[in-house]
């Protein structure tokens, strides 16, 4: 049996026919707004639960961009390097970079024989998409997603894709994950009713669906207690009943009139 029917009988137990007929009049003006003082209960909340529902992601960012899941290399650069030498009679030097040709980060390796950064140079100029290494001579993509660019200081623990600086503000950076296919954010945008997923389409803001990470620009002890001024009177040592200084506090509310009599109590409590 429904919560309703269940009231409906309570109803019919505890009040006359005469009495129910006054209910039904009185809910009735409520529906037909014409009681201004009462409106019905608003189930918004109970239809959208995720509506401007914000909470604290648990895991904190990376601080490091993760090594991609590539396939396992083929090669081993330190056999090749080892052949080279014994062939040349002298060991393979690393790339020698011009001075205006993009320097290859530590992060990555080769993704076919796993030689160190300092054997790959970028096939493409300033697009930095494509590696080719010294030693095996394969060529591979780079991975942009896991480069850690200059601006780039977390990632997302969930998707491993850089985290953008989405709020600025004196106290707290915010920052966010962008990647509609995260993990996290497909979780979460399950859990949405249909409802909400209507709802999310045109106010997206006001649902947490994407990793976020908020930097507070302060330390905990950093922290005080927003104090006010010490006040003149400790209300706590009067010597009076409570009422006469409501008496004295109305006077002071009262204005000009009461002036002369708050001063004439004041000075007789305090
Ligand atoms: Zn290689
Ligand atoms: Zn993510």
């Amino acid at each position: 049996m429904s919560k309703i029917a269940r009231f409906i009988i309570w109803i019919c137990s505890k009040f006359t026919k005469n009495e129910i007929e006054q209910i039904i009049a009185g809910l009735l003006d409520v529906l037909e707004d014409r009681n201004p003082e009462v409106k019905p209960k608003d189930d918004f909340k109970e239809k959208h639960p995720h509506y401007r529902d914000f909470s604290v992601d648990p895991l904190a960012p990376l601080t490091e961009p993760p090594q991609p899941k590539e396939p396992l290399p083929l090669k081993d650069y330190k056999q090749i390097l080892a052949a080279y030498k014994l062939t040349h009679g002298k060991p393979l030097s690393p790339v020698k970079y011009r001075a205006t040709s993009p320097r290859v980060p530590q992060q990555i390796v080769c993704a076919c024989c796993n030689a160190p950064h300092r054997y790959l140079y970028y096939n493409d100029g300033i697009k930095r998409t494509q590696l080719r290494c010294k030693v095996c001579h394969a060529l591979f993509q780079a991975n942009k997603r896991f480069q850690k660019g200059k601006k780039t200081r977390y990632y997302c623990p969930y998707c491993h894709h850089a985290l953008f600086t989405w709020k600025q503000k004196k106290e707290v950076t915010i920052y966010k994950c962008c990647n509609d296919t995260c993990p996290h954010r497909l979780q979460k945008m399950n859990k949405l009713n249909e409802r909400e997923k209507t709802l999310a389409k045109k106010r997206s803001s006001q649902f947490k669906l994407s990793y976020q990470y908020r930097q507070y620009h302060y330390q905990p002890h950093e922290l005080t207690h927003a104090e006010p001024g010490q006040p003149t009177v400790d209300l706590a040592k009067i010597y009076n009943a409570p009422d006469i200084l409501g008496l004295i506090l109305t006077f002071y509310e009262t204005g000009r009139r009461g002036r002369p009599c708050r001063t004439c109590l004041a000075n007789l409590i305090f």
